[in-house]
């Protein structure tokens, strides 16, 4: 089956990167991420091992939500509209793409009236391209200090996404300038902060990043096949 055989390579090349940068393929967390990707395959991604999968619309998580519910994690890797934080707040494990005050606001309130403390990971738009989110490099420390308060949100390490290139190589220097600014906020140390995770590397990239220190890599097409919209 295809999605076996994708994960397979995709965990020899892990493990391959790992040993480059002298770490156990075990700390390395792949995410499916499985938009446009519909049920059933997804449930087969569940079926050869996968347990946690990434969306980037929240009306496309909630409808998958509704069927496969607690048999995956589920991870919101794109970017979230405050008016509809409430839709996912209780189904979450993790959401990559905290990117503005506004929404960690937003985030802390809906979590507050669950009273769950919801754990995060702060976009960072290293290569600063206008058509990304995330907030930018020197941004970073005045973005964690306006939401150390904030209770519910429990910020637990940083997400970027690389600019797209042919050349694997040309993404290394966005990883290591996502790693130099973990290891300065780590440093830094703020209240409701602890750093655990950089989730960079996608099907192009993962490699790379893995090198530069990801723990958490999304990959999409190179599980699934190209999407098709
Ligand atoms: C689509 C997407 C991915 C996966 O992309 P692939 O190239 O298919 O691996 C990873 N991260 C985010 C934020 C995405 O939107």
């Amino acid at each position: 089956m295809a999605v076996f055989d994708n994960l397979q390579l995709i965990k020899e090349k892990i493990k391959q990167s790992a040993i480059k940068s002298s770490r156990n393929a075990e700390d390395i967390q792949i995410i499916a991420v499985t938009k446009t990707v519909d049920i059933e395959l997804i449930q087969k991604a569940i079926d050869v091992g996968i347990t946690d999968v990434g969306e980037n619309r929240v009306q496309e998580l909630t409808r998958k939500y509704d069927v496969l519910s607690d048999k995956v994690k589920w991870h919101l890797i794109g970017h979230l509209q405050k008016n509809k934080v409430k839709y996912i707040i209780d189904k979450v494990e993790l959401i990559h793409s905290l990117d503005s005050y506004d929404l960690a606001l937003e985030i802390n309130r809906r979590a507050g009236d669950i009273n769950r403390i919801i754990n995060c990971l702060v976009q960072v738009n290293v290569s600063g391209e206008e058509s990304k989110y995330g907030i930018s490099p020197d941004e970073v420390n005045r973005f964690f200090e306006s939401i150390e308060d904030l209770k519910y949100v429990h910020v637990v390490g940083l997400m970027t996404i690389a600019p797209y290139t042919e050349e694997k190589e040309e993404t290394r220097i966005y990883f290591k300038k996502l790693k130099d600014i973990y290891n300065n906020v780590a440093k830094l140390g703020f209240k409701n902060t602890s750093m655990k995770y950089l989730s960079m590397g996608m099907s192009n990239d993962f490699e790379v990043a893995i090198e530069e220190g990801a723990n958490l890599v999304r990959i999409g097409s190179a599980i699934f096949g190209e999407r098709e919209y």
